[in-house]
């Protein structure tokens, strides 16, 4: 790799953002009243000087304030795997908010055991409760695994992200656990409250349960937040027995997971979690989540007179559960996210797949590629097996680039990874566009196009 040449490439690449985004660049220089000028700092985000604001989204296409449209792999980092306001679940709105009214009124309504009785039917478990994000489904389990088994700690793999939960940023270091860089305003010394092992390190698991204080493993099947990390032969089967063996829970996060198939991974792969975590997609682009367990488990802990878990005892939003959220939920499961609808971003993303590893072949690069379902993503590596090799293998320069040629040339990807996630109205131009698109980026960045 031509280091010379890929800063040559990004500054060209850079200055071209600049000029198709005059607007963009003016909303960007006049936001003088939000933290770091964006809605949310993350939006900072970006491979050029300033982020592209958003015009409308349709499907899988979105347009800028430029007027400049997207073929749309980021979905809005799995929130929109739906695809952008799919019609099912602007009806379902439209009908709570213009014909009944109430989105949100402290009563439940009847959208809410629909959800729960499909999403025991997609997922297995048999008792679910509601949230507005996957990181506060998260939090609420933790916080109930603990107090069901009294244990302290959470287990965790390396570079993991589970969102914003203060037990899930820790990282193993040469000495032991150490928390992750960057943690803002910890409240306690991760070690204290969490444990961490490698993905794909059963040794290092056991070595970690046999402590006999975790509560329960907290994970994704495969890890999606680090780039795709697949699981080994028999590592999930071996998670299990060992959670078992040494009296801990095991909690699924399938928030980005989800996109494995209409069960996740939990249904592709014949898993037995004792409690699932859903977020993001679920909703269709309003806020929802959601996490079940069995009955038994249910039961078990509602006998528990000690926790309040009614008013003040740590779990539960306002605005969990509320109608429009439900609503939301109910046409997304119904009537998007369907096996057919899964069939159809699955085929795509395995095209998708297939060209981009033909160009690393092309060129012979020792470049790698994962997938699950419907979500692809390469890496300038070869195929990591755990969170921490995957952190090593970061490259925000040849990142950057890859992201702002696509940008450039209207196809846009998460702008945490090179993850493309395909949606039911993700279209084979859409996956064709990207392929002839990255094609060139490799091409140019080689000196051969
Ligand atoms: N769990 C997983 C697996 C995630 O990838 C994320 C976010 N990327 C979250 C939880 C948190 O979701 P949110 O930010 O919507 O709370």
């Amino acid at each position: 790799m031509d280091r010379g040449r890929l800063a040559h490439l990004l500054e060209r690449e850079r200055d071209l953002y600049a000029r198709r985004n005059p607007r963009s660049a003016q909303l960007f220089a006049d936001a003088g009243h939000l933290f770091g000028r964006v809605p949310m700092p993350w939006m900072n985000k970006r491979a050029g000087a300033f982020p592209i604001y958003l015009d409308t989204a349709r499907g899988a296409t979105v347009t800028d304030v430029d007027g400049n449209s997207y073929a749309d792999f980021a979905l809005g980092d799995t929130a929109a795997m739906a695809g952008h306001s799919p019609a099912p679940v602007l009806a379902a709105v439209q009908d709570r908010l213009t014909h009944r009214g109430g989105a949100t009124a402290m009563m439940p309504t009847e959208d809410g055991e629909w959800v729960g009785a499909e999403l025991t039917r997609r997922f297995g478990p048999t008792r679910w409760s509601f949230a507005l994000t996957a990181t506060d489904a998260n939090r609420w389990a933790i916080r109930i695994v603990r107090a069901v088994t009294g244990r302290p700690k959470i287990l965790f793999h390396a570079y993991c992200y589970h969102g914003s939960v203060d037990e899930s940023l820790i990282v193993t270091g040469p000495h032991g656990p150490v928390p992750r860089a960057g943690n803002v305003g910890a409240p306690t010394d991760v070690t204290t409250t969490s444990r961490v092992a490698e993905y794909n390190d059963l040794a290092a698991l056991e070595a970690e349960l046999a402590h006999g204080d975790v509560a329960a493993v907290l994970m994704e099947p495969a890890l999606t937040n680090i780039g795709i990390v697949l699981p080994d032969d028999g590592y999930l089967a071996g998670v299990r027995d060992l959670t078992r063996r040494y009296g801990a829970l095991l909690i699924n996060d399938e928030t980005h997971t989800f996109s494995a198939g209409p069960g996740g991974c939990t249904r592709a792969w014949d898993l037995d979690p004792d409690l699932v975590v859903l977020g993001k997609a679920i909703g269709g682009g309003i806020p929802a989540a959601a996490f079940g367990m069995s009955a038994e488990f249910a039961e078990r802990t509602l006998a528990r007179t000690d926790l309040d878990l009614i008013d003040m005892g740590g779990v539960g939003g306002t605005m969990a559960g509320n109608a429009l959220s439900l609503a939301a939920t109910r046409a997304t499961l119904g009537e998007v996210l369907t096996e057919a609808a899964f069939e159809h971003m699955t085929g795509l993303a395995a095209d998708y797949a297939d060209g981009v590893q033909a160009v690393i072949d092309a060129h012979g690069l020792p470049w790698s590629l994962s997938r699950l379902g419907a979500r692809v993503e390469y890496r300038f590596a070869p195929s990591p097996r755990n969170g921490t090799q995957s952190h090593l293998a970061q490259d925000d320069d040849l990142d950057d680039y890859l992201h702002i040629f696509l940008a450039n040339r209207g196809v846009m990807l998460t702008p945490f990874h090179n993850m493309a996630l395909t949606c039911p109205d993700t279209t084979a131009d859409d996956v064709r566009q990207h392929l002839d698109l990255f094609g060139a980026a490799v091409a140019q960045l080689l000196g051969d196009g």
